[in-house]
């Protein structure tokens, strides 16, 4: 890892809601209630505790003490603050009594007493094995992800870009740790990292593990600058991936920046790669890192590589599109501030766009699989719920549609701006393509949006819909702003496919499996939803069943349980022959439902076998998204 003094760390320049300023002016010393330190003690990870002591400036009168709400790249207020346990606050070590605020439940007022200097908080933060995303599980017996919002209260109203933290982490013994956030030093088991900005530290989490592999991609000084992959894992096991694995994502480290003209908005970048079966599976960006979560075996099997194979190359993307580049409404400057989450088909539907497609271009997935992956991602948003919520409705009310659960996805809808994302983004790319006979794409679109400013640098610049559409413009002048809304209003049955069409494709059903739609392999349930219209987990517990399909038509709905098909008790296997089967026989499938302390037999007159979503050659046309997924760097 390499080092930089914290003098240096401390100019950062941020650019937020237009206005451009100095993190901290170089020449004069922080306001003493805005330099904190934050000492983390990780050494009872593996108990699932973290414990931390906070300290600041004190400033006379009532301080507010907050603990992060609305967390950057969760677009959500998910701060876990039911997880803060075992509090308390001193004034120059004297305990001071502490308030929640009845209505901002985050908040903590405080009285400091007249003539006390320092104000300093002890807490624990109690990792969970539920909540989403960094509040899910970050700990086990062999593995720490320290996300520092989860252990960090500061002053209430103040800029997070304007507080200092001067930050140590106590690591349990032998363990090892990655990241990006720069080192000072590291005395025994404790690491002490150079003072930055609360925003910084907040964007930099940081793994701990006992088996631990630091993959140098690119090192400092070579022509990307460094690019590293910081593994931890369950078991040596999981670390021993082929090769071939790693020059991919060398590959993919170059694929991505050629799409911004090679321009990056970092100093270098760490994928914090985290592979167990019982910590919460997800990434989450960063400017110069992800957060990224995956199966213990995902990296030495191949199949389960290349069904994650979007993960890391779509955070990696996040650190243009997301990070640098924010939409303006998520661009809040405080952690109390609401987010909104309006633009996301920008901010994660061009990031899924990409995230699948440089997938391809590294190597990590073939052209072919690119393209089922869009099928599968077609399949997936053709739920009837589209039929009264469009598309901007998923991205709007995506605070609490990401954690909806329960069943009931495909009549609710889910954050389909993800997948549906792809498909307009496809279209996007396919039409830029046709207007300029192939002269340009939706590279000189990303180049030109996320690619300007400094380069190896970080900053953050908004953006609304009318700049996106601008910079559309100046690469292929079209109707770009009619070409979204009639997208993200649309409430159509009908799924965009004009970049699949476009693409000299079309959209097909058969019987072949497709490794996108079909998770039977990793969680040993089956997708139905082609078929049936439903999803079975391995137990028969139906996920999610569309409205209009034949099995909720026959009486099947989201959370009834299969015990039994045609007579016989219900295994995934056996299910899945019965509906391949359906097609030879005129007989319909019996199903006897579990509902509740209730049996119902319910009969399913199906007969179209399994239907697994393709894109299949239209001959005669131009072969475009080949063209697409080609790489693009020799
Ligand atoms: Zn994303």
């Amino acid at each position: 890892m390499s080092r930089m003094k914290p003098t240096a760390l401390l100019s950062f320049t941020f650019v937020v809601a237009g206005l451009v300023y100095q993190a901290v002016p170089e020449a004069q010393a922080p306001a003493a209630h805005l330099a904190m330190t934050l000492d983390v003690d990780a050494t009872d990870a593996p108990l699932r505790i973290l414990h931390a002591t906070m300290t600041m400036g004190a400033k006379p009168g009532t301080t507010t003490l907050f603990y992060p709400k609305w967390i950057p790249g969760e677009h959500m207020p998910s701060g876990p603050i039911a997880n803060l346990t075992g509090l308390h606050v001193f004034a120059d070590g004297k305990e001071i009594e502490w308030r929640r605020d009845l209505v901002e439940m985050h908040a903590f007022a405080v009285t400091v007493p007249a003539g006390a200097k320092t104000l300093t908080a002890t807490y624990d933060y109690a990792v969970v094995s539920g909540g989403a995303f960094g509040s899910s599980a970050s700990t086990n017996a062999k593995i720490a992800v320290i996300n520092w919002y989860t252990v960090g209260l500061y002053p209430m109203g103040e800029s997070p870009d304007a507080i200092t933290v001067a930050a140590t982490l106590k690591a349990p013994a032998g363990w090892k740790h990655g990241g990006s956030l720069d080192v000072e030093k590291v005395d025994g088991n404790t690491i002490r990292y150079a003072p930055t900005s609360l925003a910084m530290l907040n964007d930099h989490p940081v793994l701990l593990g006992e088996h631990f592999r630091s993959i140098v991609l690119w090192p400092a000084g070579s022509a990307p600058g460094e690019h590293v992959l910081d593994v931890v894992a369950d078991s040596e096991w999981a670390l021993q991936f082929p090769p071939a694995r790693v020059e991919a994502y060398k590959k993919i480290v170059l694929e991505e920046r050629h799409v911004f003209g090679d321009v990056g908005h970092y100093r270098k970048y760490h994928w914090l790669l985290t592979l167990s079966d019982n910590l919460g599976a997800f990434g989450v960006e960063h400017h110069e890192c992800a957060d990224d979560r995956v199966a213990e075996n995902t990296f030495v099997d191949d199949d389960a590589a290349k069904r994650s194979s979007n993960l890391l190359p779509h955070e990696f993307f996040h650190s243009w599109n997301g990070k640098a580049r924010r939409p303006v409404r998520l661009t809040t400057g405080g952690y109390e501030k609401p987010m909104q989450d309006d633009l996301l088909w920008v901010y994660e539907g061009l990031t899924n766009y990409y995230g699948e497609l440089l997938s391809a271009r590294g190597g990590l997935i073939s052209a072919q699989e690119w393209m089922d992956e869009i099928a599968s991602d077609a399949m997936s948003v053709s739920e009837p719920g589209r039929t009264w919520r469009p598309l901007q409705d998923t991205a709007d009310s995506s605070p609490f549609l990401y954690t909806a659960g329960g069943g009931w996805a495909g009549w609710r809808r889910g954050t389909d701006f993800y997948n549906e994302g792809t498909l307009i983004w496809l279209e996007a790319d396919v039409t830029i393509r046709r207007l300029t006979h192939g002269a340009k794409t939706l590279d000189d679109f990303c180049t030109l949006f996320h690619g300007q400013g400094d380069n190896g640098r970080v900053w953050v610049k908004p953006y609304d819909a009318a700049d996106v559409f601008a910079t559309l413009n100046t690469v292929a002048p079209f109707d770009w702003k009619g070409f979204f809304e009639t997208r993200l209003k649309s409430k159509s049955a009908d799924v965009p496919l004009g970049g699949v069409d476009g693409g000299g494709y079309r959209l097909v059903y058969t019987a072949a499996p497709n490794m996108f739609t079909d998770p039977w392999a990793l969680d040993g349930g089956l997708n139905a939803l082609g078929s049936l219209g439903i999803h079975v987990a391995a137990d028969g517990t139906v996920d999610n069943a569309w409205p209009g399909f034949p099995a909720y038509k026959a009486g099947i709905s989201s959370g009834m349980k299969i015990v039994a098909v045609n007579g016989r008790r219900f295994s995934i296997d056996d299910l899945r022959r019965t509906i391949g089967a359906s097609k030879e026989t005129r007989a319909p499938m019996t199903f006897i439902i579990e509902n509740g302390s209730y049996f119902t037999v319910a009969t399913v007159d199906y007969h179209g076998g399994l239907r697994y979503p393709h894109v299949e050659r239209v001959a005669g046309t131009e072969d475009v998204l080949t063209r697409i997924a080609a790489p693009r760097v020799k």
